[in-house]
């Protein structure tokens, strides 16, 4: 049986910024682009969050919802010398740690001694260090497996941890709203809720032809997820290959003007996401992916170092051309130069898993 803990820091960037001016604590603060720029928002803390802004936001919409919000320019050496911090203390723990973005990260803590071998006690302590000597709070999940880690993580946010012992594993995950699977988002589970699928107990009722004939290849993924499984190793060498953003739209896009008028928030959406990357990467290509309304899906991608929403716009009418039907989903995203050339990642099962974060966001490998 592993043990995994998952590290996620509270509203990272912005705690970073009241720690380093601490006249900004209790107010409403953000990090993000300029809403004169389209800019949006990376993190906000609490007190932004209860009048309604959140991450990924457009700036514009959040100073309109919030007009007393504080926005200050992302500042990444700060964050990214913190996250190394974060980074050295996991390390203590074990060598099995996998950086998600700068302020997430898996460990594999089966088989470590400190703490009399409790990963509970090793989460407690991991997460005073990191308020002691990096003076930012964070809040930790401890389950057998990955995906029960990261939904843990979440649940006693922010500056606290939730563990799922193995023998609750089964009673937790059948209570779980579908919703917290990664790879279901909001259109996926209005789908699942009006075929009176609530819990992840209620998708067991589901055999795995049906979930297949459902959701192609993520339907196996899901037979698994619903039952609390997730056979994913943590790699600490894990390279990302790509990484892109997706979204599957409530109401089909019906032309290709309204695939365009979608394209600057999927952008602003990318961004956000690549700034957050654990390490800076070099970009070889961009991509753009579309699956038509009826599931026939094409991707066009072009060497480009720097894409900017010209060289996706002209990529996004190419896959257009080929059906020229509605669209369900649209994607854009870029690989990585390194990818080119290192060796090949070896695909075992359940390593699909990776494509999908909490929010239902594809991030392509
Ligand atoms: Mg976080």
């Amino acid at each position: 049986m592993r043990k995994i803990i998952h590290c996620d820091c509270d509203c990272f960037y912005a705690a970073v910024e009241m720690r380093d001016q601490p006249a900004l604590r209790g107010k409403p603060l953000a990090v993000g682009g300029r809403a004169e720029t389209r800019g949006v928002i990376a993190t906000c803390n609490y007190e932004a969050r209860a009048l309604g802004v959140h991450s990924a936001m457009s700036t514009a919409r959040a100073l309109r919802l919030c007009p007393q919000l504080i926005l200050l320019p992302p500042d990444f050496r700060r964050y990214r010398e913190a996250s190394q911090q974060i980074l050295t203390i996991y390390r203590d723990y074990t060598p099995l740690v996998e950086p998600l973005s700068l302020d997430e990260a898996y460990l594999d803590v089966s088989g470590v001694d400190r703490c009399q071998g409790s990963a509970t006690l090793m989460a407690e302590e991991i997460r005073a260090r990191i308020r002691a000597e990096v003076r930012i709070t964070a809040s930790a999940g401890i389950a057998p497996n990955k995906f029960l880690a990261k939904v843990a993580s979440d649940w006693n946010k922010p500056d606290g941890q939730f563990v799922i012992r193995p023998p609750e594993v089964e009673t937790f995950v059948a209570a779980l709203p579908v919703g917290k699977i990664f790879g279901v988002g909001k259109v996926t589970a209005a789908r699942l809720q009006k075929q009176g699928v609530h819990t992840c107990g209620d998708l067991r009722a589901w055999d795995l032809n049906r979930l297949t004939h459902e959701f192609g290849r993520f339907g196996a993924t899901l037979y698994q997820l619903c039952r609390g499984m997730d056979e994913r190793s943590v790699r600490p060498d894990r390279i990302r290959k790509s990484l892109s953003v997706e979204t599957t739209y409530a109401h089909d896009l019906p032309d290709l003007a309204a695939c365009h008028a979608e394209l600057p928030a999927l952008i602003a959406e990318f961004r956000r996401r690549f700034a957050n990357l654990s390490a800076p990467r070099a970009v070889h290509n961009a991509v753009v992916k579309i699956k038509f309304a009826d599931f026939t899906q094409t991707t066009a991608e072009c060497v480009s170092v720097t894409p900017d929403e010209a060289v996706w716009r002209a990529l996004l009418d190419d896959a257009y051309a080929r059906q020229g039907k509605a669209v369900r989903l649209l994607g854009v995203g870029v690989r990585f130069a390194e990818a080119e050339a290192g060796p090949r990642e070896t695909h075992r099962g359940g390593e699909q898993l990776d494509l999908f974060d909490a929010e239902g966001i594809i991030l392509q490998r």
